[in-house]
């Protein structure tokens, strides 16, 4: 069924590459996360209630398969960024 160019987590990867050209290493505060992660789950929100829902055909185009697709991958990339975080601020290395 996938390609390495479709399967999951090599998408996952590759938005958290993307994200980290962007942004580079981000070391926020959790509750900066959460304000983070929380925007790009309005965003995956988005697009699936203009998937479900019939807004009309502007508001059609912000859902569909490849933009709920999209989301899910942004909003697990910057979960991944967020246990990065989380480990660099608060992990004990032995
Ligand atoms: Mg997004």
């Amino acid at each position: 069924m996938y390609t390495d160019e479709t399967h999951p987590v090599m998408c996952l990867l590759r938005e958290r590459l993307r994200q980290n050209e962007k942004w580079g290493q981000q070391d926020h505060e959790p509750i900066v996360w959460m304000g983070i992660l929380g925007e790009e789950f309005g965003e995956l929100c988005l697009a699936v209630n203009e998937t479900h829902f019939d807004n009309g055909p502007e508001a059609r185009k912000k859902g569909g398969y490849e933009n709920m697709r999209t989301e899910a991958v942004q909003v697990a990339a910057v979960a991944i960024q967020f246990i990065e975080a989380l480990d660099r601020r608060y992990m004990v290395t032995k």
